[in-house]
């Protein structure tokens, strides 16, 4: 589903060149769940945004999809890769970033929006409200995201990055945000989705429970990278 080849990444301050990711490898299945934790400055960011093709790398490979649409990113434009992730990728990020002049329903409809051409899914509203339902929301469908709680609106950008059914769903610090019940609510639904629609999930956080829902681990460090599986 997901295979990382001696991935490498750095970034030129000044002069200096500071080596964030070093030679990684990584795989996952379809389904499995991986978590990254290390300190602030470690590369869990940008681990992700490699992963979902935002950013570039270095050198290395990465491969994504499965049988019917496999994808070498590292060898991609970044137009085709930014129509491979609308396609396939599901983000979650630290603080929600929901667009606060759209509804509840039409935020979660949105990644079907922008994937008019490609997507699997025929009525986005539909299957918005199912979801919403689902993530116990249906009654904030018509409300703008700034009347809910943070709990409420991470609800409600996991449900938005579920809609296009993705195969790997990238979190980036979710509950960073949260207080610990809210944080539990959302690891939960994020979790249990994920296993349900056997989505694969790469959840960066800095919460050891959040960290131990998953099936992997890996732990970044300033300068060095270790797996352990
Ligand atoms: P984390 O998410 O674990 O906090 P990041 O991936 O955000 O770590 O950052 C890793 C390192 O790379 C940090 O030292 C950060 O300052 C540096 N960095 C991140 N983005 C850039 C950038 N665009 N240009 C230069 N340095 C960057
Ligand atoms: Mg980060």
């Amino acid at each position: 589903m997901i295979s990382v080849k001696s991935l490498s990444k750095s970034y030129l301050d000044g002069d200096q060149h500071i080596e964030v990711i070093v030679d990684l490898d990584l795989s996952l299945s379809r389904g499995a769940s991986l978590a990254i934790t290390g300190p602030s400055g470690s590369g869990k960011s940008t681990l992700l945004n490699m992963l979902s093709g935002i950013l570039g790398s270095d050198s290395g490979s990465i491969e994504i999809g499965d049988a019917e649409s496999l994808a070498r990113l590292d060898k991609m434009s970044e137009k085709a890769r930014t129509l491979f992730r609308r396609e396939h990728i599901g983000y979650v990020h630290q603080f929600f970033n929901l667009v606060p002049t759209l509804t509840v329903w039409e935020n979660v409809a949105l990644p079907v929006s922008l994937n008019k051409k490609r997507s699997k899914v025929t009525n986005a509203r539909d299957m918005s409200l199912e979801l919403l339902a689902e993530f116990h929301l249906d009654h904030r469908a018509d409300a703008f995201p700034d009347i809910l709680s943070g709990g409420e609106q991470q609800r409600v950008a996991v449900a938005r990055a579920l809609i296009i059914e993705p195969l790997l769903v990238l979190a980036d610090e979710p509950t960073g945000n949260l207080d610990r019940e809210n944080s539990e609510a959302v690891a939960e639904l994020l979790f249990g989705a994920c296993q349900r629609f056997q989505t694969t999930l790469v959840v960066a956080t800095h919460s050891d429970s959040v960290a131990e829902r998953a099936d992997h681990h890996l732990t970044l460090g300033i300068s060095t990278n270790e797996i352990d599986k």
